[in-house]
């Protein structure tokens, strides 16, 4: 039978004491505070156990475990809020037996559990597993300081302190801890411990598991982390740092400020991180700064609303344009769809005619009277596929394309965006730019058009595209069929007039810093202007002339003091120096041999002389003036022609064997192609076989057949203001022609003669004198 004692009681709460092992206990209840107290005045030992719940506040026997912990209070200390804590030490096991709660403290009577010394084999082996396993809990657990396996090593011989210290520094629950402490049998209390050791070890290494993986994850990041700073740490050091970071810091600003699509963001994010990565004095810096700032300025998300007031558009139209009425009509008739249904895709229009007729100006009205910004880009010369859609980031050097290029300039996503001089295009071993343009234009592909370059789709579905071009016939065919093409045809003097009058004159004398009354020019001179110093299918070399005589007016007002200056007829020299047009490239005389043609050319119409000489020789056709195969195929029919009906013509049947007939155009700077020279090298070659002569006064146009047909020619309308111009007042044409005649303006057809034919006799029959 152990030793009985009488002692007070403390009742702990989620922790096991064991003998040999020591504990700061912190006690704050106040049956608990009374029970120190008064073992402290008597100088006793203290009885210790744990309740069962750890939420019970005022303990009865049956709270707590029957076997606990006999304890010396070493020390005591008063903490601030009343709680004392207190130093002990464990000295040996006991059981309850007697519990008593006087209210003020309880009292137990205890009796010592003797330890249980058997030290068979069975023992021994216990024993050693045990410590054996705690060694792994030990390494596994990292926090046991490595004295500890010197005391376990110590309780070698004692199976009871053995179980005492290794459960002590468990971290089990404090139910396992008091099973250990509750087992009298010395080998089933060392099995429960080594089952216990088995849960803990097993337990721990799971831990070690979890703590592993998260570690390396972690590691990851924070390697990451650590390596930036020392990037970081070292563009300090150099000086370069605060440059990058507050780029990148601006950077993470705008981007703030506009939403981009995820996908923009996300590529936004990943070249931030790699400039913050990169070394600043590596010439990728640049790269990579360049890049993310041309997708950071891209207008992902700005659009003009348009509000759409068709009248308003009207007169913005009216009021910049003189004329042009086919192309503000399709302008406004788009407006009212728009107006009724605003979702609908706006048309590719492209506009065709000679260089200064309004095109491009026209563009820019249409851009203010639906409010949208305007760009351009020039496809003339265009022949790499990379200058539409951009070079590859991976090329030095590399660039966006000029659509991507527009749209930033612009501003906003749905511009007005005119693609200038699309006949001008060509393509070659860089790849095709028409195909790139088709796509571009795409109303089914264009809402993902991805840039080389930017790499990112973006939506080009808003934009309003307006091409232009001087030939249509230039315009590659697939691009030709996507667009509405209007025809912008040459300006009669009476237009070039109105314009002058109506437009030009206010913008030149402004651009000159003249008032409208500071210069005076009446009609007459301004006719002159157009007759005498232009000669031009549009009237941009009239505007620079006009442009000029506000330049010198205002130089005569600031240098002669003069109030206004008045522009006559008489005093135009001083201003634009000596006419430059007076003399008609027109032949004044009839000559044998010598026929005038009429051809269409991308600035407009032009006349075309053509020469023939008979010379003796073997029947040689020989044509020379810079042709085209049309051209000179065109001649030879021409000569067949005429040798078929040589009887008719009263031309010796053997002219073709004992001549060489020379054909040549003299206007080498012309282009020349197409057949409807036809007729001008029939009559220049019969003249010069009969040696009749040619009317002066007449030009003419139209193809030829082996049998003497004429047919149809294009462009009319520009060859017989052409012949105007240069005061040809008679034009054969074909017959099949005579349509085109309603497009002739009014004051050129009434001083004009047109002659519709439909064979070469009656062409002869008109052009050639006896
Ligand atoms: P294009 O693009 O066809 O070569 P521009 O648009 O550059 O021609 O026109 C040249 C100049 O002529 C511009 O100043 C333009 O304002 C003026 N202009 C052309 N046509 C007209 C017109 N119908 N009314 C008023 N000004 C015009």
């Amino acid at each position: 039978m152990g030793k009985k004692s009488t002692l007070s009681f403390l009742p702990l709460r989620g922790m096991v004491l064991f003998p040999n092992n020591g504990a700061h206990i912190d006690i704050g209840r106040d049956k608990s505070v009374a029970a120190l107290e008064e073992c402290l005045a008597h100088g006793r030992q203290i009885m210790l156990s744990v309740q069962k719940d750890v939420e019970v506040e005022d303990p009865k026997r049956e709270d707590v475990y029957e076997i606990g912990t006999v304890c010396q209070v070493q020390h005591v200390t008063k903490l601030n809020n009343g709680i004392m804590r207190a130093q002990i030490e464990g000295l040996y096991r006991a059981r309850i037996l007697d519990f008593r709660d006087d209210g003020l403290f309880i009292e137990v009577d205890v009796e010592e559990i003797e330890e249980d010394k058997t030290d068979t084999k069975e023992i021994q082996a216990l024993i050693r597993a045990c410590i054996s396993k705690f060694e792994d809990w030990v390494k596994l657990s990292h926090k046991i300081p490595p004295e500890v396996m010197i005391a376990v090593n110590v309780a070698m011989d004692d199976g009871g302190i053995l179980c005492n210290v290794v459960t002590n520094h468990l971290n089990c629950k404090y139910q396992d801890k008091q099973e250990i402490l509750g087992i009298v049998d010395l080998k089933s209390r060392l099995e429960a411990l080594y089952k216990l050791l088995l849960q803990e070890v097993e337990i721990m290494e799971l831990e070690n598991k979890i703590v592993f993986d998260v570690n390396k994850q972690m590691n990851k990041i924070q390697k990451e982390y650590y390596l930036r700073e020392q990037i970081k740490a070292i563009n300090k050091e150099l000086g370069e740092d605060d440059e990058i970071a507050e780029a990148i810091e601006e950077y993470r600003q705008k981007m703030k400020e506009h939403t981009y699509p995820e996908y923009v963001t996300e590529a936004l994010e990943k070249e931030l991180k790699r400039l913050e990565r990169t070394n600043p004095a590596s010439p990728e810096m640049g790269v990579i700064q360049n890049y993310i700032e041309w997708v950071l300025d891209l207008p992902w998300d700005i659009e003009n609303q348009e509000t759409i007031d068709v009248k308003e558009a009207q007169k913005t139209l009216d009021k910049h344009h003189y004329g042009l009425t086919k192309v503000k009509e399709r302008i406004i008739e788009y407006l009212s769809i728009k107006a009724l249904s605003p979702d609908i895709k706006a048309p590719i229009v492209c506009l065709v005619g000679p260089p200064g007729v309004g095109k491009t100006s026209i563009a820019t009205s249409i851009a203010q009277a639906l409010k949208r910004k305007f760009v351009r880009a020039s496809l003339g010369g265009v022949r790499d596929e990379a200058e539409i859609r951009g070079h590859r980031r991976t090329y030095v050097g590399a660039m966006p394309g000029r659509i991507i290029e527009g749209i930033k300039n612009a501003g906003s996503k749905d511009p007005l965006f005119l693609l200038d001089e699309v006949d001008k295009m060509a393509s070659d071993y860089r790849g095709d730019p028409v195909s790139a343009l088709l796509e571009v234009l795409d109303p089914e592909q264009n809402s993902t058009f991805s840039d080389h370059y930017i790499g990112l789709a973006f939506d080009l579905s808003k934009v309003m595209w307006i091409i232009t071009a001087n030939d249509l016939g230039n315009i590659p065919r697939p691009l030709r069929d996507r667009m509405e093409i209007i025809m912008l045809p040459s300006y009669t003097e009476v237009e070039k007039m109105h314009i002058a009058k109506e437009h030009l004159l206010d913008k030149v004398k402004k651009a000159n810093g003249l008032k409208k009354s500071q210069v005076n020019m009446s009609d007459e001179v301004i006719s002159k202007i157009i007759e005498d110093y232009t000669r031009e299918a549009g009237v941009r070399e009239l505007e620079r002339q006009l442009s000029k005589a506000c330049r010198k007016a205002a130089y005569k007002i600031v240098t002669e003091k003069k109030k206004s200056v008045r522009i006559t007829k008489k005093n135009i020299t001083d201003f634009l120096g000596k006419a430059k047009y007076t003399e008609t490239k027109a032949e004044k005389e009839n000559q044998v041999g010598l026929c005038t043609g009429l051809a269409w050319t991308e600035v407009g119409g032009v006349i075309l002389p053509v020469e023939v000489a008979v010379l003796k020789g073997k029947g040689n056709l020989l044509l020379t003036g810079q042709l085209g195969d049309v051209m000179k195929e065109s001649g030879r029919a021409a000569l067949t022609c005429i040798r078929a009906r040589s009887e008719k013509l009263k031309i010796d049947e053997k002219f073709y064997e004992e001549n060489d007939i020379h054909v040549h155009f003299p206007e080498g700077a012309v282009p020349k192609d197409g057949p409807s020279a036809g007729i001008t090298m029939t009559t220049a070659i019969v003249s010069a076989l009969t040696g009749k002569k040619v009317r002066a006064d007449v030009a003419m146009t139209g193809e030829i057949t082996l049998r003497g047909k004429v047919l149809p020619i294009g462009g009319l309308k520009e060859k017989s203001l052409a012949a105007y111009r240069e005061g040809i007042y008679t034009v054969i044409m074909p017959k099949a022609n005579e349509r085109d005649l309603d497009e002739i303006a009014p004051e050129v057809k009434a001083k004009m003669k047109f002659i519709p034919v439909e064979t070469i006799d009656e062409v002869l029959k008109v052009a050639l004198v006896d």
